[in-house]
C-alpha cells in the first residue's frame, strides 16, 4: 500500500462547493488542510450531476446585488481565467440571478486554486470510517484505490453533502425531513447535435413531454416542460425535467432511480428528434453522472435554520454568512414551490448552525448544516455552500489552532479580512 498515515490540522471530506469553500476558508486561516474526495474530480453536484448553474451568489431581484464573495468569488475569477463569462444571468424562468458553469473548466479552475492553496486534495478516495474519544473525532478511516489509510487531524468538516463523516461518528440525524420525505431527485440531461441557431419554443417542449408521456411507463411530472438553457460555449442543450420521487435511501431505490431516469432520457431525446425543430441529429451526450441529489441526512447542529429566519431575512449576532436564495422546495416531483427571503433580501448563518452536536470538533458545510426542512429549500444552494465552507474551514482551523471552539466574532474578523460579506 502506498498511502502513509497522515496528520493534519483540518480534514474535510467532500470536495462540492462547501469543501471547496471550506479548504479555502482553512488554508488562508493558516491550517494544513487534507481534502477527500470519492469521484476523480471536485465540484459536487455542479460535476457529477450537471447541476450547471450556481445560485445563492446575488440577491433576488431587478439589479445583481453580491450576497456571497470571498473564496466563491476566488473560484468565478480562476473561471474567468479561463475564458468562462460568470456575468450574473437573469434567469427567466425564476428571476433569480445565477451563474451558468462550463462543467470542465470548472473542474480545472478548482484544481488550480486548491493548489494555489497549498491544499492536499485526495480524489477517487472516500471516508469511510471514523474514530472518536468523547467529544472528539481523532482521526478518519479513507478508503482509496490502493487500500485504506488513517488521516489524524485536530478538527474535521463535514462537507460530503450526504453527511457521511457525522454518520460515521455517530452524530444522530434526520432522514428527509424527519418524516423521511425526501426532496425529489432530479436526472438532468445534455443534449448535444443541434443546429446552432436553434429557437427552443416552450410549447414545443412540453408537447413533446406530452407525446412522451403518452408512451412511457415512467411519467414526467414537468408538463411546464421544467427547466432548460443552452451549455456556455456550446449550442448543446442541458435539461432538467425528469424527476424521481426517493421513498428512501436503500440501495434498492437509487438504482431504480438511476436506471428509469436513464430509460426516461433516451426516448425523450428521441421523441425530440421527431418533433423540435433544430433537433434532427440531437443525441444524448450525457446523463449525470449520476442523478441529482437533492437530500438525504441531517445531521443534529447546534442551531437549526428555520422557516422564520428565511422568510424574515433574520440577522444574528453570531452570523458568519449570508444566504441570499429563495426557499425552492421539490417535495413533489415536477412541482417546485418557492418563497422569498424577507428583509434586506439576505439572512445569517449562524456559527452554530455549523457546529455538530455533540463532537467539539466537527464543522458542517454546503447542504449538511443545521436547517429545518423549509429552510433547507433555501441554504443547500451552491454559492451559499461556498459562503457556509469558508465558515466552516475557518472554525476549523481556529479549533485546530487553539483547541478549542472559536468565538463567532473571531471567526467574523478572520472571513472578513479575505473578503467574505457577512
Ligand atoms: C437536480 C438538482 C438541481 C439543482 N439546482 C441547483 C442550481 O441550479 N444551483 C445551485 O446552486 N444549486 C442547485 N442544486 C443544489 C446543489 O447542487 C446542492 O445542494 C449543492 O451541490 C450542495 O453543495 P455541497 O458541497 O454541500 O454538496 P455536493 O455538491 O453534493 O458535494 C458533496 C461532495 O462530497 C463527496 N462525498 C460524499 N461522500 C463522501 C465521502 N464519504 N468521502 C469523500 N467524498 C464524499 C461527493 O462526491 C461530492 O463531491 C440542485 C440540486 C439538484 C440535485
Amino acid at each position: 500500500m502506498s498511502q502513509v498515515n497522515e496528520t493534519y490540522d483540518v480534514v474535510i471530506a467532500g470536495g462540492g462547493a462547501g469543501g471547496v469553500g471550506a479548504a479555502i476558508g482553512a488554508a488562508q486561516a493558516g491550517a494544513r488542510v487534507a481534502l477527500v474526495e470519492k469521484y476523480g474530480f471536485l465540484g459536487g453536484a455542479a460535476t457529477n450531476a450537471q447541476v450547471l448553474a450556481y445560485c445563492g451568489f446575488y440577491h433576488q431581484g431587478d439589479k445583481p446585488i453580491q450576497a456571497v464573495a470571498g473564496a466563491g468569488e476566488q473560484l468565478l475569477t480562476e473561471m474567468r481565467k479561463l475564458g468562462v463569462d460568470c456575468a450574473p444571468y437573469h434567469s427567466p424562468t425564476t428571476s433569480n440571478w445565477i451563474v451558468l458553469l462550463d462543467p470542465e473548466r470548472l473542474k480545472v479552475a478548482l484544481d488550480r486554486l486548491l493548489a494555489a492553496h497549498g491544499v492536499d486534495v485526495m480524489l477517487h478516495a472516500r471516508v469511510a470510517a471514523a474514530e472518536r474519544t468523547g467529544d472528539a473525532i481523532e482521526r478518519v478511516t479513507v478508503a482509496a484505490m490502493d487500500g485504506r489509510f488513517n488521516l489524524t487531524a485536530r478538527s474535521f468538516v463535514d462537507a460530503s453533502g450526504d453527511a457521511n463523516l457525522a454518520l460515521v461518528a455517530g452524530v444522530p440525524m434526520r432522514v428527509g425531513d424527519g418524516e423521511g420525505r425526501l426532496q425529489a431527485y432530479t436526472m438532468p440531461l445534455r443534449i448535444g447535435g443541434l443546429a446552432p441557431d436553434t429557437k427552443i419554443d416552450r410549447v414545443q417542449v412540453c408537447k413533446a413531454v406530452e407525446i412522451y408521456n403518452s408512451k412511457s411507463p415512467y411519467p414526467i411530472h414537468r408538463t411546464d416542460g421544467g427547466i432548460y438553457t443552452r451549455v456556455p460555449s456550446s449550442s448543446d442543450f442541458w435539461w432538467l425535467v425528469i424527476d424521481r420521487d426517493m421513498p428512501d435511501l436503500s440501495w434498492q431505490s437509487f438504482t431504480k432511480a438511476e436506471q428509469s431516469a436513464r430509460e426516461m432520457g433516451l426516448l425523450l431525446v428521441d421523441i425530440l428528434r421527431e418533433t423540435l425543430p433544430g433537433f434532427e441529429n440531437a443525441w444524448m451526450a450525457q446523463t449525470g453522472p449520476q442523478i441529482g441529489v437533492r437530500e438525504t441526512r441531517h445531521p443534529e447542529a447546534r442551531y437549526e435554520i428555520r422557516h422564520d429566519d428565511v422568510v424574515s431575512g433574520k440577522l444574528h449576532a453570531h452570523g458568519v454568512a449570508r444566504a441570499a436564495w429563495p426557499i425552492e422546495l421539490h417535495s413533489q416531483a415536477g412541482k417546485p414551490i418557492y418563497e422569498h427571503v424577507g428583509g434586506a433580501g439576505y439572512y445569517h448563518i449562524p456559527l452554530e448552525a455549523l457546529q455538530a452536536r455533540g463532537l467539539n470538533n466537527l464543522w458542517y458545510a454546503g447542504r449538511v448544516i443545521g436547517a429545518d426542512p423549509l429552510a433547507y429549500g433555501s441554504t443547500r444552494v451552491m454559492g451559499t455552500a461556498f459562503a457556509t465552507g469558508e465558515a466552516a474551514g475557518v472554525a476549523a482551523a481556529l479549533t485546530a489552532k487553539q483547541g478549542t471552539a472559536p468565538e463567532a466574532e473571531t471567526v467574523r474578523a478572520v472571513l472578513q479580512a479575505h473578503g467574505a460579506l457577512i
